[in-house]
């Protein structure tokens, strides 16, 4: 067994950290008060290579490992999870997806332009009355003429103002006789399509707040033939695929915010002096502090176990929900202890702590809630009745 990461795995994370150092954790408080991220950001990380990930050469990608990848997010996620969120939506959900599953004509007209960043993906999957329970979607995609007429509405799209080309899930009329999950059917849309109709989430979000969440409205949408995405009736394991990688993503996004978390403890907890000492040096601090570290590493591994599975082209569902159920749950208590050990100061937007504790909620119920991986790695081990 060897845990050392590969020089060039190495490398994209130095990449990654450089420019989330430098880049986005200064600006990352400002981002969050004005609720906007700067597009400039984007076009940089799709300068640097960080949007093509796994993709290969040929469609403009980056070639990285999975690992790779998972470091990229990790990276990114300590600086920002409203700019780690947006890469893993538009990279793992949408570019991956279109990778795995579109046409040879489908992956030359968008991959290139995804994966440099001149177009942006949304993946638009939940609605009001379907989120969890992913199949009961009621977008409805009715044959037209060289087509399909898509009607229904979609909540809490993440990129989707910003979106060019949006992964769009839908009930396929001509299959309504079929189970839930088989008669879902996938289309690549571009977001311009006329009755295509966004607008932003309403209310003050608790967290993510420099990220983009959209409200969209299909009124006879067209869309053509030629876009779907796999065959009528798979796009319930299309979508499921996504999430596979974007699981990953969110797992590892919520490593990199309980790494932050340590680090701003540790400078913190080394600094505060109480009762003429540093409050680092109180019994109490140091339980809560080695907890901190220990599953950190206990998440760490998992997030890399996956993503090496992944690498090695193996079923890697099981160690994906593994890791995203630790990594956010670990991710939240650590998050929760940290602002504790600032004290006052914690509750404040001077310090980062407390945006840490309103995103990492976030990445607790986006792309499957704790409770639907639990649900996820039970029925792996548990399996199905002879
Ligand atoms: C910041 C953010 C970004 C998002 N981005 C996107 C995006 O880009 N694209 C997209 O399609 N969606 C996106 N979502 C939506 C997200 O995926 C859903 O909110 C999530 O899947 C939960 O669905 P729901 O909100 O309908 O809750 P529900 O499914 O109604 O769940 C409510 C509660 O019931 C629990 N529950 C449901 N079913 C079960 C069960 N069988 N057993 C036990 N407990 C259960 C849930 O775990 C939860 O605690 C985003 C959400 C947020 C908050």
């Amino acid at each position: 067994m060897d845990f050392s990461l590969r020089p060039e795995d190495v490398r994209w994370r130095d990449v990654a950290r450089e420019f989330a150092q430098n880049e986005v954790a200064p600006i990352a408080r400002e981002m969050d008060e004005k609720g906007e991220m700067p597009m400039a950001l984007i076009a940089h990380m799709a300068k640097l290579g960080l949007l093509g990930s796994t993709l290969t050469k040929e469609y403009g990608g980056s070639g990285m490992s999975h690992l790779a990848q998972a470091l990229v997010y990790e990276e990114l996620g300590r600086a920002c999870s409203s700019v780690r969120g947006f890469v893993t939506v538009h990279s793992s959900l949408v570019i991956q997806c279109i990778n795995a599953w579109g046409s040879d004509a489908q992956k030359k007209k968008y991959l290139d332009k995804l994966a440099t960043g001149k177009e942006i993906g949304c993946y638009c999957l939940t609605e009001p009355e379907a989120g969890s329970d992913a199949a009961g979607i009621q977008t409805m995609a009715t044959h037209a003429k060289g087509g399909y007429l898509i009607n229904g509405e979609k909540i809490w799209i993440t990129n989707a103002n910003i979106a060019n080309i949006a992964l769009v899930f839908a009930r396929t009329a001509d299959l309504e006789d079929a189970k839930p999950h088989e008669r879902i059917s996938a289309f690549i849309m571009r977001t311009d399509s006329k009755g295509f109709d966004r607008e932003r989430m309403p209310g003050k979000e608790l967290g993510h707040r420099a990220s983009d969440h959209a409200h969209i409205h299909f009124h006879d949408c067209f869309v053509p033939e030629d876009q779907m995405l796999g065959a009528a009736g798979q796009g319930f394991k299309v979508a499921m695929s996504a999430l596979d990688h974007g699981r990953l993503g969110v797992a590892a996004g919520a490593l990199g915010v309980h790494q932050a978390c340590m680090d701003a403890s540790l400078d913190f907890t080394r600094k505060r002096r109480q009762f003429g000492k540093r409050i680092a040096d109180f019994e109490m601090i140091q339980s809560a502090l080695a907890e901190m570290k220990m599953t950190l590493e206990a998440s760490r591994h998992l997030v890399y176990h996956a993503a090496w599975k992944k690498d090695q082209g193996l079923d890697s569902t099981l160690e994906t929900s593994m890791a995203k159920l630790h990594a956010t749950e670990a991710a939240l208590k650590a998050a929760s202890d940290a602002v504790l050990l600032h004290g006052g100061r914690g509750y404040s937007n001077e310090y980062p702590v407390e945006r840490y504790y309103r995103d990492i909620k976030g990445l607790q119920i986006y792309e499957g809630t704790s409770h639907i991986q639990r649900i996820v790695i039970a029925r792996q081990i548990v399996g199905k009745e002879k």
